[in-house]
């Protein structure tokens, strides 16, 4: 077989990146010490990449400051993402002519951000669309950056950005692929590439619209990105780096015991993420799945450890117990309370109705212990808009007082207990409710979660770290 041949059979591995991985000159350089050295093993290897860590969260801070009309802080931030941006490829790339062609694409890209701030700042308001438009900005430096230090190792490698390849409809920040006109042109695109032994470094988090204009899937979105070009192309695996050892017990950053998982569900990552572990995009799970593809969550600053695989199933002695603690901040439970409204047809339906009418998520609906109530949990910011819209839908039974009472709690806590086969297991429940109950934490509701592997419970801002740590001691 000749070695394009040979090429051409060869898996595909697709491998991300994420903001901390390509954060500072030492955190790039190692990155592209992964991708080197992991090409003697994966010839045709894809590589997805966020932006440099806090450079998305300055550029819509930016672009908030322009709503506002603050120009001069706007035009600060694109002073700060520049010199960041410049000292960065200073310290990395030696060759000059890199250099001063990584500059210019780099202050391209910043004029169009101060513009587009200009142009924000003049209409008193950003859209969705601007918005997207602003945040992408971050890759699109990355990717330039990232394609020249890998030139100079002398890895042949091509920037592209996800515009041309993961098509999308128009729901600005948070927008859904057309698989197919996504498969059609990654593959026309990507895997000729990858055939001719180029490494190409694709922008994580964006995509376009079928006129062409710059969406992006989502906040931490970069691994979705990894995980759609991944079933796109048929890849065999996708390796997700980051800046722990892998999927975690608990966030470690609030409970320092938090040991590292080394294989876990679909269904069991799925919820985790869900529920709030950043360490992977919620939508990450489910190409991945569909398409059989193995997905590994590894540290890039201890590429040596093996992190976390996903497994289809878990393994028969994991079944029962509690794997793994989680928790979604910034959220209000909303109660709709009244002894009528037993009486009141479809309550619910008209409730959640309401609640999209908004435009709002529903992250979990808690379990009444009668029908004189409903709770469900929604971000902390919609919470007034929610309560104002199901005023409006229950009108007339707020005064003829079917229902009593529609009102949202303060600043709340979603925290979640994952573990495959937990709600079929005796008294893993009641070790949940007598653990937090010893520490008097306050449980405000129950999550009704449709999968086996997760019970939710709302509990009060302050109590968050203690709920989390004292549920972390019954990890198994
Ligand atoms: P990246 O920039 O690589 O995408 P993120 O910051 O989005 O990284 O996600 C990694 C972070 O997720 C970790 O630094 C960790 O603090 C947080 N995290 C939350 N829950 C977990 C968990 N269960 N396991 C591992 N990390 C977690
Ligand atoms: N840079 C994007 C964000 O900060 C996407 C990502 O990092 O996954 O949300
Ligand atoms: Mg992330």
């Amino acid at each position: 077989m000749s070695i394009e041949e040979e090429m051409v059979k060869s898996p595909i591995l697709v491998m991300k990146f994420g903001g901390t991985s390509v954060g500072s000159v030492d955190a790039i350089q190692q990155s592209c010490e992964i991708v080197s050295s992991t090409l003697k093993d994966w010839p045709r290897t894809v590589v997805v990449l966020s932006a440099l860590s806090g450079v998305t969260n300055q550029l819509l801070e930016g672009a908030a400051r322009a709503t506002e009309g603050d120009v001069t802080a706007a035009m600060a931030a694109s002073e700060q993402l520049r010199s960041k941006h410049h000292t960065t490829a200073e310290g990395l790339l030696e060759d000059m002519s890199g250099l001063a062609e990584f500059k210019q694409h780099c202050d391209r890209l910043i004029d169009e951000f101060s513009n587009l701030c200009g142009a924000i700042a003049i209409l008193g308001e950003a859209t969705p669309r601007a918005l997207d438009a602003v945040a992408s900005l971050g890759e699109r430096l990355s990717i330039r950056l990232f394609r020249l230090v890998l030139k100079e190792r002398g890895v042949p490698a091509q920037d592209i950005e996800s515009t041309r390849l993961i098509l999308t409809d128009s729901n600005f920040q948070s927008a859904h692929p057309d698989w197919d006109a996504t498969r059609r042109q990654s593959q026309q695109l990507l895997v000729p590439l990858l055939n001719q032994g180029v490494v190409p470094v694709v922008t994580g988090f964006l995509g376009a619209n079928s006129d062409g204009v710059t969406t992006t899937l989502g906040r931490g979105g970069s691994d979705y990105s990894a995980a759609i070009l991944a079933a796109a192309i048929r890849a065999a695996e996708v390796w997700i780096w980051t800046d722990v050892d892998g999927v975690m017990t608990a966030d470690p950053r609030i409970v320092q015991g938090a040991r590292t998982i080394p294989s876990i569900s679909y269904l069991e990552l799925a919820e985790l993420a869900y529920f709030g572990a950043k360490v992977l995009h919620p939508k990450t799970v489910r190409p991945v799945l569909d398409a059989g593809i193995q997905l590994s969550i590894r540290n890039t600053f201890n590429p040596d450890h093996s992190g976390t695989r996903l497994v289809p199933r878990p393994e028969k002695k994991d079944e029962g117990g509690i794997k793994a603690v989680t928790a979604v901040r910034g959220q209000s439970l909303i109660t709709i309370e009244g002894s009528g409204m037993l009486g009141v047809p479809g309550v619910a339906a008209r409730a959640f109705g309401a609640v999209a009418g908004t435009g709002t998520n529903v992250i979990l609906i808690s379990q009444a212990s009668s029908e004189q109530s409903i709770s469900f949990a929604v971000p902390l910011a919609a919470a007034d808009q929610v309560v104002t819209a199901l005023e409006g839908a229950f009108k007339s039974e707020l005064s003829n007082r079917e229902i009593d009472r529609i009102w949202a709690t303060g600043d709340a806590v979603i925290v979640t207990v994952v573990g495959s086969g937990m709600r079929h297991t005796p008294g893993v429940a009641g070790k949940v409710f007598s653990a937090l109950g010893e520490k008097n934490v306050n449980v405000t509701a129950i999550a009704q979660g449709s999968s086996e592997v997760a019970i939710s419970l709302v509990v009060d801002s302050p109590d968050m770290e203690l709920a989390v740590r004292t549920l972390h001691n019954l990890v198994k």
